[in-house]
Order: structure tokens, then C-alpha cells, then sequence
């Protein structure tokens, strides 16, 4: 006999585990079916961003750079440092046991909630008064009824032909968050933010790290400004070497080490590295989930098809998150989450995709909100932009983090804010105020009239915004 329920919501990534609570919440009897397993074989809620993406990803951030700071940094401050080590098991575990934490957090939530947690691959298997869902696991199987769908199945990481890659040599995310020593010398194809934080973590560890990317711009969805400057940065001062335009040829798995052939500034190259992260984008994850017993529609990338309120156009199936289109984004996907379970319990759901800020973790770190500048001269708004660097930041200064800059864009009419692009300490932290600001259409004036602490680095978005009136005060 099928368990009936109003909604099922298959995924507990970011996506789907926000949608299941808010749908709880607002009394619908939901439940949330997913597959995905832990190393140890065990079920692990929390989808890619808690198990193998976001948080353990953070982790090792932030230990790579405790590490790095002890070996260069502290010194300035007149602390000395003998003998300084790295145990790599212990980087490791510490990050495994924030990322059982977080798991074993959304199993308890689930419970305090009540939603149903049924772990298993789900598969749509057609439609009546109730959407059918079969769900298989290793030892056995059941089958669940509900009146409501939520896809939110994520992603996978994108392949490239020729290129196995095993997790232990050659590696994806799963990988790349896991290897067991430092590597000598490290390959990374693909320098977008996964490819760019994973190469960070190694380098700081010790490798030499060589990133090749296919395009031949740095970060083309960033600010021009800031790639061109965290280009400068991550080549000469973190140490990355980062090959642009490249096309990778054969890649051959030796006893020892992996031989990369491709082709660089015209010339036929080869490299030869101890371990190769491959990081060159991720796909929607739609494998053996029977939207087409349904009729949801897939567009030719992959991506289930959604209108702005993430209705698939068959009745009462939504999709939320990486397996449908905008930014591959945690937050992004959980706020789709709580939007689709307000409409399914008769509210207006809804989630602004011009405001979703972008971070990269790398060091600086790099955060935007809005349009670019080079986004805006191609629409031909008229804009004006301060821009405010870090150096000249009290706080900046004795955190010892001077590089980057708070660059704000704002209409040259209206004034009102279309873009802020930080690249500097904690700018995944001070983008928020950006967001608030864009969330309330606020002009550059009206930052420029808000009182920002001092010393801190929000100052550096007090000045950008006196900067577009051209009005700095520290500058
Ligand atoms: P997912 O998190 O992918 O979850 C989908 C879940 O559904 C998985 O558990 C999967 O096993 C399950 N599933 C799939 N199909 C089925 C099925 N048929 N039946 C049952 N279960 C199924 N984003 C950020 O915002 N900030 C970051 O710092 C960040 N860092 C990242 C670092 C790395 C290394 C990676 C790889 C990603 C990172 N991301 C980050 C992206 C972020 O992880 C994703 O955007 C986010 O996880 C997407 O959430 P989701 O719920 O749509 O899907
Ligand atoms: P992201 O989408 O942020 O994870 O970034 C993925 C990066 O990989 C982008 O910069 C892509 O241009 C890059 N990329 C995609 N395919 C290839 C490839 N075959 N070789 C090298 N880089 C690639």
C-alpha cells in the first residue's frame, strides 16, 4: 500500500530540505525522499552543499589559511612560529565531523518538524488523484502517493570525454575535498569557483597548482574590475598558476603520475601532475528520476523547465535548485524551496533572481549582488560607479587584508544601486548589506547616509557609495 502525503519533495539538498520544512511548517504532511550516502555507505541528508560541496569545502578554507597564516602571516604580528606542521588526517576529520554535525542537524530537524525522512532513489512513475513515486533502496523498496511533487534533485559534476575520473587520483568535488596528502604537484581544469577554491586549499597546503581553463577571460560572470584584479592577485600573490584559453587533449593515467596534453598560446603542451581535479562546471541531475511519465519537460541542457514561480507546467510538479535554471547556489535553491512550499499552501511565493549574491571563498574573497559594469554598457543604462579600496581601511590594515576593493554601480539618473562587487576580506559578509540595499530599491545616497561603524570594513561600502556622487571622504 502507498503512504499518501499533500507534498513529497525528492532531494534533501539545501533545496529540497528547506522546502520539506517550510511545507511542515505550514501544515501540509510532507515527505522527503533521498538517496545520497556517505563515504561509510550510510544515508547523509543535506544533499551536495552539506556532504560534499559548501560546508566541508569552507572547512578546509579555513583551515588551509590557519595554516598559511602560521607560516607567513603570524610573523608580522610578532608571533613566531617553530616548526610549524601540517597533519592532514586531522584537517580532514575536523571537516567530516562539522559535516555530520550539519547531517545529523537536518535528521533532528526533520523530526522536530514532521516530515516524513525516507531514504531511497525516487522515481516518478505516473500521475492519478496523487502523483506516484517509487523509491528503491539497497534492501528494499516502497512506494509513495502525493498530491504535490517538489523536484529538487540537484546536480552532478560535468564530465569531460576521455577523462575517468576515480576519486583517487583523478578527482571531482568528492575528491578534491578528501585527498589524503598533500599532492607535489597539482592539476585543476576549470577555473570557475569550485576549480579556484579546491586549487586554493591545496596550494596553501603545500602543492604547486596549475589551472587550466578553456576560456580564454578569467571569471566572465564577475566584474571585470575584479577579475582582472584577483587574476593579478591568485597568479602572483596566492601562487596559482592559471593557464587561460587552454584546450585540453589526452590525459593519460600513469603508475606515478597523470600526463595532461593540451593546447596553450598556440602551442601543443604537456604536464604532467600527481593528482588532477577536474572542476569544469556541474549538470542537472535528473538520472532515472521519470519526468517523462509525467510530462515534465526538460530544456536541452538538462534543466527541468520552470516559470518564474518554479511551476513546471504540469500541474502541482514544482522544481527548485541546481537541476533547474539560474544560479548554482545553495541559497538560491533553499529560497525556491520556502517560495514553492508558501504557493502550494496557498500564499505568494516568490524569489527574486536579481538579487542573489555570488561568492567565491577564495583569499580575498570575491562577492557580488546585481549587474556588472560591463552587463550594464551592454544594456546602455547610463551608471555612475565609486569604487573604494581596501588599503585604505583602518580595519583592513590591522586585519592585515588590504587587497581588493567595494565597487558599487547606481543608476546616473535615479541614482538607485544596480550592482555591488567586492573583492576583499569577509566580502562573502558584507555583500549582505548590498542585498538589503538592492531588496529595497535604496540608492547610493542612501548608504552614503547610513551610519557604518568605525573601524570596521563596512566602510569600504559607506565610501564606494560616497564615491558614486564622487564625494569620498577618505580617499
Ligand atoms: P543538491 O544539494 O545537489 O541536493 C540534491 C539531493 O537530491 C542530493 O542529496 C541527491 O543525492 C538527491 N537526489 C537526486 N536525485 C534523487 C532521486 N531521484 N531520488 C532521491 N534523491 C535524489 N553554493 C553556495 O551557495 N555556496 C558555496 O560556498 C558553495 N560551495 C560549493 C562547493 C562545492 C565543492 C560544490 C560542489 C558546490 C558548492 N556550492 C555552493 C553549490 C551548492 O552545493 C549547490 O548549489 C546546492 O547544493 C544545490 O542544492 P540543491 O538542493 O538544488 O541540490
Ligand atoms: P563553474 O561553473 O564556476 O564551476 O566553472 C567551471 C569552469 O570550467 C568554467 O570557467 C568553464 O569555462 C571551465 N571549463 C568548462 N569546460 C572546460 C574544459 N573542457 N577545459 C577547461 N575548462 C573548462
Amino acid at each position: 500500500m502507498a503512504k499518501k502525503f499533500d507534498v513529497a519533495v525528492i532531494g534533501a539538498g539545501p533545496g529540497g530540505y528547506i522546502a520539506a520544512i517550510r511545507a511542515a511548517q505550514l501544515g501540509l504532511n510532507t515527505v522527503c525522499i533521498d538517496e545520497f550516502k556517505s563515504e561509510d555507505g550510510k544515508p547523509s541528508l543535506g544533499g551536495t552543499c552539506l556532504n560534499v560541496g559548501c560546508i566541508p569545502s569552507k572547512a578546509l578554507l579555513e583551515s588551509s589559511e590557519n595554516y598559511e597564516r602560521a607560516l607567513h602571516k603570524f610573523a608580522d604580528h610578532g608571533i613566531k612560529c617553530k616548526d610549524v606542521s601540517l597533519d592532514v588526517a586531522t584537517m580532514l576529520g575536523r571537516k567530516d565531523n562539522i559535516v555530520q554535525q550539519f547531517t545529523g542537524g537536518i535528521a533532528l530537524l526533520f523530526k522536530k518538524n514532521k516530515v516524513a525522512s525516507v531514504h531511497g532513489h525516487g522515481r516518478l512513475t505516473g500521475a492519478g488523484d496523487y502523483y506516484r513515486i517509487a523509491v528503491t533502496r539497497d534492501n528494499g523498496s516502497e512506494t509513495i502517493d502525493a498530491k504535490h511533487v517538489i523536484i529538487a534533485t540537484g546536480s552532478l559534476p560535468r564530465q569531460i570525454e576521455g577523462i575517468t575520473v576515480d576519486n583517487v587520483r583523478i578527482c571531482d568535488n568528492v575528491g578534491a575535498l578528501s585527498l589524503k596528502d598533500v599532492p607535489g604537484k597539482l592539476g585543476v581544469i576549470g577555473a570557475g569557483v569550485i576549480g579556484l577554491e579546491m586549487g586554493s586549499v591545496w596550494r596553501r597546503l603545500g602543492s604547486e597548482v596549475t589551472v587550466l581553463e578553456a576560456l580564454p577571460t578569467f571569471l566572465a560572470a564577475a566584474d571585470d574590475a575584479v577579475a582582472r584584479e584577483a587574476l593579478r592577485i591568485f597568479t602572483k600573490t596566492v601562487g596559482l598558476d592559471i593557464k587561460l584559453g587552454c584546450r585540453i587533449g589526452s590525459v593519460e593515467t600513469g603508475k606515478k603520475s597523470i600526463s595532461v596534453e593540451f593546447e596553450y598560446e598556440g602551442e601543443s603542451r604537456k604536464l604532467t601532475f600527481d593528482r588532477l581535479v577536474v572542476a569544469v562546471g556541474r549538470v542537472p541531475n535528473t538520472e532515472g528520476l521519470g519526468v517523462e511519465s509525467v510530462g515534465v519537460k526538460t530544456d536541452e541542457r538538462g534543466f527541468i523547465e520552470v516559470d518564474e514561480r518554479n511551476r513546471t507546467g504540469v500541474p502541482n510538479i514544482y522544481a527548485i535548485g541546481d537541476v533547474v535554471r539560474g544560479p548554482m547556489l545553495a541559497h538560491k535553491s533553499s529560497e525556491e524551496g520556502v517560495a514553492v512550499a508558501e504557493t502550494i499552501a496557498g500564499q505568494h511565493g516568490h524569489v527574486n533572481l536579481e538579487t542573489i549574491p555570488w561568492v567565491i571563498y577564495t583569499s580575498p574573497e570575491i562577492a557580488w549582488v546585481g549587474k556588472t559594469e560591463q552587463q550594464l554598457k551592454a544594456e546602455g543604462v547610463e551608471y555612475r560607479s565609486g569604487q573604494f579600496p581596501f588599503i585604505v581601511s583602518g580595519r583592513a590594515r590591522a586585519l592585515g587584508e588590504t587587497a581588493g576593493f567595494v565597487k558599487m554601480l547606481a543608476d546616473a539618473k535615479s541614482d538607485r544601486i544596480l550592482g555591488v562587487h567586492i573583492l576583499g576580506p569577509f566580502a562573502s559578509e558584507l555583500i549582505a548589506e548590498a542585498v538589503v540595499a538592492m531588496e529595497f530599491g535604496a540608492t547610493a545616497e542612501d548608504i552614503a547616509r547610513i551610519v557604518h561603524a568605525h573601524p570596521s570594513l563596512s566602510e569600504a561600502m559607506h565610501e564606494a557609495a560616497l564615491g558614486v556622487d564622487k564625494r569620498f571622504l577618505s580617499l
